[in-house]
């Protein structure tokens, strides 16, 4: 029988790390990635399976004991960093897929300045969680060199672990000679708190958190017209021929928008539902008169929805046929000659008269 593999020194987590960090900077230390480090350990175990490993949300048990054995951490340690724990509130539509996690670059610098591995935070995987709260800036879900969308890879420096863009190579931590960032700072302080209030929505235990997905939901839903390329929320822009940007198109007509949209349009989202329902973004049983008027707008993609604010179910049959049809063509090509923007001009100027 093979001896249990112990490696001789292995970082120990941080309260608010990803687990997947954690494992990242182990396998590091031992110049591996972190699935062939899954993979190694795993070949010190009986029925391991190395791909359910790195699992933010529910690891596998039996392989969190075998990294816990080898970094001789307490394995009560590591499932209370698994987000199931962390946010036991939480269902799996709020919590980002991994390959889109935005980041806090003034957290990397914070790391640097402390003398310590550069780090994924566990907050960043939410959803919601679209400001730093300690550094009060907007999270980087691009890179500030290359613009590309951001992956963030990690390298030795002097012995400790910096976070790299894994497309041009650069580095995300020093930010000397960049341009003044005051600019946006009362903008990330209205999105935090918007964020906070949305985080209060999501922990209560009443119909609150319902409405706020079909509030997200209808925002995102293709217009009622039959032509129409763009979401319920170009009403709110109050301009007409405006376009829905390429990198937000994935997310009209889906049934959880906040997943599949970039960090800004998550930002600007939440104005919107300030904007409409109060900064207190109180989602109680009565809509506000301005959001009953956009949201009648929406095309009903909703039809399997449990909703309070949804039509009969008689409405509701009467339009169905024509919801896939509009959903078809929303996410048809245009021809940009097409006048179909003209023609919806009258759609504007009636949200704030
Ligand atoms: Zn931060
Ligand atoms: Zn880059």
């Amino acid at each position: 029988m093979t001896a249990p593999t112990r490696l001789p020194a292995a970082p120990r987590p941080f309260s608010d790390e990803l687990l997947s960090s954690w494992m990242v900077r182990v396998a590091a230390r031992s110049g591996l990635a972190a699935p062939d480090m899954t993979t190694w350990l795993a070949g010190q175990g009986r029925e391991a399976q190395p791909h359910r490993l790195i699992d933010d949300i529910a690891p596998d048990p039996e392989l969190l004991r075998l990294w816990a054995r080898a970094c001789r951490v307490d394995p009560t340690r590591l499932t209370r960093l698994s987000l199931a724990l962390r946010f036991p509130n939480r269902v799996p539509t709020w919590i980002l897929e991994r390959s889109k996690i935005p980041v806090c670059l003034g957290c990397f610098e914070a790391d640097q300045a402390m003398g310590r591995d550069s780090y994924m935070r566990s907050d960043w995987r939410l959803a919601d969680h679209l400001v730093c709260p300690i550094h009060r800036q907007m999270l980087n879900d691009r890179c500030p060199a290359c613009s590309a969308q951001l992956r963030v890879s990690f390298q030795f420096r002097s012995g400790l672990l910096r976070p790299f863009c894994s497309r041009c190579r650069g580095l995300l931590t020093s930010r000397r000679g960049e341009p003044d960032h005051n600019l946006d700072a009362g903008f990330a302080a209205g999105v935090l708190d918007l964020q906070r209030q949305i985080k209060r929505v999501l922990q209560r235990h009443d119909d609150s958190r319902v409405r706020l997905e079909h509030a997200i939901r209808t925002l995102w839903a293709p217009l009622d017209r039959v032509d129409a390329v763009r979401p319920v929320l170009a009403l709110w822009f109050e301009q007409p021929g405006w376009h829905c940007p390429f990198e937000a198109r994935a997310a009209v007509s889906t049934d959880a928008p906040f997943q599949h949209l970039p960090l800004r349009w998550r930002a600007l989202t939440l104005i919107i539902l300030g904007d409409l329902f109060g900064a207190e973004l109180d989602f109680g049983a009565e809509m506000p008169e301005t959001a009953r008027w956009l949201f009648s707008r929406a095309v009903p993609v909703l039809p399997h929805r449990q909703c309070l604010w949804r039509r009969s179910d008689e409405e509701k049959r009467s339009v169905d046929w024509a919801t896939g049809r509009v959903q078809r063509l929303s996410k048809s090509p245009v021809h940009r000659l097409s006048e179909n923007f003209l023609d919806e001009r009258r759609d504007f100027g009636r949200i704030h008269p």
